[in-house]
């Protein structure tokens, strides 16, 4: 292989003694300029019209071999010197970084205007004042990135707390209560009017404080700060930051890079692409640094460049960066989408709808509440008073701000446990997730392989059973296998993938030294594996001639075969030999190995003509399961989750391991064959694929197309990966999860989810947390909806039964400012209740609460509101009060488990947060009575021991009626396991 970039062809060089370049004719905005250079020469006018075009601000140019000049139109603040000098670069002039300033080159908005696709690289690396092998000189690089800014993409800025809080003074609640504090004023209660202000200061308070922690974390979500890439600076290769890099940077591209910006191709070695980010297309794109790419050419035809955001899967290159931060493609797609927020969380849609629809309803009620009034011909203040101040208390502030609150307290939460999130909506759909996706090779196995078996000479044998003239035999296996892998060994220490290494390791072991074996047949070509294509092929000239050594697939590699190395010599490979073959490879695979065939031929000089190869055997790969699959496997079926394998390896393979891990539920493993999905028409294969328990023989599209057919069957699917190739699945699936710290980073670029740890124990945690996140939502609901019917109903029931008004509007407004917030946030940080992972998957496509749900929460309402009702009749002010606070703060308890009872021995572990809310509480409503300026403000007098059995009557009596009718049997929501 090559061992470094070959020098770039600069145009003409031949005649570049004398640079001459010079303007004969200047307007502002308009030059003409000649250069003999150019005369006759039509290669050289079109390098120096695509050179011309390239500078920022010019708007045209023209080359003219006949007359040896050339037109440029351009902004003003383009000089006469810069287009000379670009002209003579593109020309054959020596570079000069220097002469070009590095304002000109990154103070330009619209590199619409550059073709740098459709122009010769060296024409680019001379617009661009980079010099082709040393790069920009560090000075120089430092001034552009003063100039043009950090290399970094526009992100949603997050809201200032002034910001937030002034959202909260303006919302609809607010407005009521300003509306009644004006009333308040206009009928002389000025001290009202204060209290109501305080109160909204101090609710606008907390809801900031909680809504901007919320804030930071969703902002956070996308901080993965990228890996620093390899760049050349002033002759030196250095490791850079992303956000340093500027336009002229040489970068160098290897698999697995993450490319930091857009860049033209200097030389480009077997370099393939993954840019599914950008165009959507999942298979990887060959890039040519010599490509011919017309100028309006769409983004995934311009082979001669390479664009931020996409993918190195394979080969190497060097390209000079045109374009950084929101200048590039995908910076400017960005810009043009506009919004960066992240769209609204279904249930954040959901809960707004609810917000909505409680308002209108609510509203009826109070006009009834006013109507009623205005017919006993109360005066109009009080009434106008009263139904302000109940719309207060009925209004569900906030019920979007709970969803996305909880959202956010689960995702950090999730962080503790070193579970990433990436997106908000992830942890809902987390909860709601039906089928797991699972990479055999590092996710249920351990990824560490070693050489357990050997087919050779028609014998099966274990690697260190091999003695007598079947050594020999491999000897050559291994050989081949050795010289066919890129691993690199220092000391006793082997670099490189599982499979090679191992194979490595078994020839160190039969006495083989790899190095040696390397400097006697240096490689000179490798044809990798690809899409389609499992093997691996490398052409190597010793002194004696050429050599192709083939490993990989058992099948793809015998079918090229047609002699066989035993231990007499090369045979031809006959039919009853070809069956020995393919039998001792099921049987190898049968016992969980991976298996892959080696072969050679001598001579030869195209490492792609893999024809006529002599077959030297099988070697199967021991690959230990992970400690705690198994469990991690049966824990999910028993959580309702299917799951599924996917591996590159063959079925046999595939299904040995699936039945030692327990993976079909009802143990009978069916298994897909991916080679047979590729011609499958969709419908069929959406049909199919839920059935399957293992996808063998996958290749990464196959991998694309799987997540799509489960989808197309309406499943909810999350998907592990951890390949550069992983992506567009990870990215398709609802949820791409990355594994562990082996991942590359564009799977944990593209991933929704990523683990800190290659255990899939992190899996089920975050599945529990998303559940407990979704059913914490619903606890919180559940209080605020009830505890604000249980007003508006014991308002309207006083209204219609003729009774004084049981709460005056500042006892209404301290019940809802004060109480609610509290524990409607303690009950957003419940813990997963113990049996979240013994429940099937709640319907993503179901509202979060069914039209049963909300009449539950009516009726639990109605019993709080009855009994402050009755309260009311006859007893001191104060009774009702006092009496529905607290029935409301111990509602609280019964809200936390929807199925578990508050005494039983299951009842969910103690929420110290609740405990601390609730307690605080219950010293603010002793405040309100004891403390005598509140208790002036709020109307109350003296209870006396008969109040004060009244107040405990209307607290405790709900939650007794309410709790026993929850502890009735009902239809389970989620037909969930415990029905
Ligand atoms: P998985 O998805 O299970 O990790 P891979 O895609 O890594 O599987 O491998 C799939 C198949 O490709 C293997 O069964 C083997 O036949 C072949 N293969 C894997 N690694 C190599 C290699 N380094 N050289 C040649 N063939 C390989
Ligand atoms: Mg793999």
């Amino acid at each position: 292989m090559d061992a470094g970039p070959p020098a770039p062809v600069p145009a003409r060089r031949r005649r570049a003694k004398r640079p001459r370049t010079e303007v004969v004719h200047a307007l502002p905005g308009r030059y003409r300029l000649a250069d003999r250079r150019l005369r006759g020469d039509a290669d050289a006018a079109e390098a120096a019209r695509l050179a011309l075009l390239g500078v920022p601000g010019v708007t045209q140019a023209s080359a003219s071999a006949v007359t040896g000049t050339a037109l440029v139109r351009c902004i003003p603040s383009v000089t006469a010197k810069r287009l000379c000098a670009v002209l003579g670069a593109a020309l054959g002039d020596p570079p000069r970084p220097r002469a070009l300033s590095s304002a000109a080159v990154q103070a330009d908005p619209a590199s619409e205007a550059h073709a740098w696709h459709a122009m010769p690289a060296a024409a680019v690396a001379a617009a661009l004042g980079c010099a082709p092998k040393r790069g920009l000189p560090p000075a120089e690089a430092a001034a552009r990135l003063a100039a043009g800014g950090p290399n970094l993409l526009a992100r949603a800025e997050a809201r200032s707390a002034a910001a937030i809080f002034a959202e909260q003074l303006t919302s609809v609640p607010v407005a009521l209560l300003g509306a009644s504090a004006l009333v308040s004023v206009a009928t002389g209660g000025l001290a009202d009017a204060l209290a109501i202000g305080a109160v909204v200061l101090l609710n606008a308070g907390i809801a900031t404080t909680t809504e901007r922690s919320a804030e930071r974390t969703i902002q956070g979500l996308s901080d993965v700060s990228p890996a620093p890439v390899p760049v050349i600076r002033g002759g030196r290769r250095m490791m850079l930051e992303v956000a340093g890099i500027v336009p002229g940077d040489l970068i160098l591209l290897e698999p697995g890079t993450l490319v930091p910006a857009d860049a033209r191709l200097i030389t480009a070695t077997d370099l393939t692409l993954n840019e599914s980010a950008l165009t959507g297309e999942s298979l990887p794109i060959v890039k040519d640094a010599d490509a011919g790419v017309a100028v309006v050419a769409p983004l995934a035809e311009r082979r001669s460049m390479v664009f931020r955001g996409t993918a190195v899967t394979g080969g190497s290159g060097l390209a000079i960066v045109t374009a950084t931060g929101s200048a590039t493609e995908i910076g400017r797609i960005q810009a043009l989408l506009g919004d960066l927020r992240p769209p609204q969380t279904p249930i954040e849609r959901q809960l707004g709808e609810v917000g909505r629809e409680l308002i209108i309803v609510n509203g009826a009620i109070c006009a009834a509440v006013a109507g009623i009034g205005l017919l006993r011909g109360q005066p109009w203040q009080a009434i106008l008073r009263s139904a302000i101040s109940l719309a207060v208390a009925a209004v569900p502030e906030g019920l979007p701000a709970v969803a996305t609150t909880t959202l956010a307290l689960g995702i950090q939460d999730m962080r503790e446990k070193q579970i990433l999130v990436r997106r908000l909506d992830a942890v809902e759909t987390l909860g709601a997730v039906e089928v797991v996706c699972l990479d055999k090779t590092g996710t249920l196995t351990a990824n560490r392989m070693a050489a357990a078996a050997l087919h050779l000479d028609g014998a099966l044998l274990a690697p260190e059973a091999l003695v007598g003239a079947r050594r020999a035999v491999a000897v050559a296996l291994l050989e081949a296998a050795t010289l066919c892998s890129d691993v690199e060994e220092t000391g006793d220490v082997l670099a490189g993938s599982p499979t090679e290494t191992a194979l490595v390791r078994a020839g160190l072991e039969l006495g083989l030294d790899p190095a040696a074996l390397r400097s006697r047949w240096p490689r000179k070509q490798t044809v990798p594996r690809a899409e389609g294509r499992k093997r691996m092929a490398t052409l190597h000239r010793g002194r004696n001639g050429t050599l192709l050594a083939v490993k990989g697939d058992p099948a793809e590699v015998l079918a090229r075969c047609t002699k066989r190395l035993t231990a007499a010599g090369e045979v031809p490979l006959d039919h009853a030999a070809r069956s020995a073959i393919i039998a001792a490879n099921d049987r190898m695979a049968a016992q969980a190995l991976r298996v892959l065939g080696v072969a050679r031929r001598d001579g030869g000089g195209d490492p792609h003509d893999e024809r006529d190869l002599t077959w030297l055997g099988l070697a199967g790969l021991a690959d230990p399961l992970r400690p705690g699959a198994a469990e991690a496997i049966r824990a999910l079926h028993v959580a309702g989750i299917r799951t599924m394998m996917i591996t590159g390896d063959q079925s046999a393979t595939a299904y040995a391991i699936a039945k030692e891990l327990g993976m079909p539920r009802d143990g009978e493993v069916r298994v897909l064959e991916a080679g047979a999905l590729r011609d499958l028409p969709p419908e069929a294969l959406a049909a199919l694929a839920p059935q399957a328990d293992v996808f063998a023989r996958v290749s990464p599209a196959n991998k694309l197309q799987i997540v799509r057919a489960l989808q197309a069957s309406g499943q909810i699917v999350a998907m592990t990966g951890d390949g550069i190739n992983d992506g567009p699945a990870l990215r398709a699936a609802e949820i791409g999860i990355a594994m562990g710290g082996g991942g590359t980073d564009v799977a944990r670029e593209v991933a929704d989810i990523v683990l800190a740890t290659d255990e899939l124990g992190g899996l089920l945690e975050a599945v529990a947390l998303g559940r407990a996140t979704y059913a914490n939502i619903r606890k919180v609901l559940r209080y605020l909806v009830g505890t604000n019917a249980s007003e508006t109903m014991l308002m309207l029931g006083a209204a219609i039964a003729g009774l004084p008004e049981p709460l005056n509007p500042m006892q209404l407004l301290w019940l809802n400012l004060i109480s609610d917030p509290l524990p409607a946030l303690a009950l957003g940080l419940e813990a997963p209740e113990p049996d979240v992972l013994e429940q099937l998957p709640h319907d993503p496509r179901a509202p979060i609460l069914s039209p049963d749900d909300f009449r539950r929460l009516l009726r639990e309402g109605a019993v709080m509101g009855t009994a402050a009702l009755v309260s009311a009749i006859g007893a001191p002010p104060g009774v009702a009060f006092h009496g529905l606070t607290l029935a409301q703060l111990a509602h609280a308890f019964l809200c936390r488990s929807e199925t578990h009872g508050l005494l039983g021995a299951d009842r969910p572990p103690t929420n110290p947060k609740l405990l601390g809310a609730i307690g605080l509480c219950v010293a603010l409503q002793a405040a309100a009575q004891g403390v005598g300026p509140l208790r002036r403000l709020l109307g109350l007098g003296p209870l006396g021991p008969a109040g004060w059995l009244g107040v405990a009557a209307t607290a405790l009596a709900p939650l007794a009626v309410n709790g026993m009718i929850s502890a009735m049997p009902r239809r389970p929501r989620q037909g969930g396991a415990h029905a």
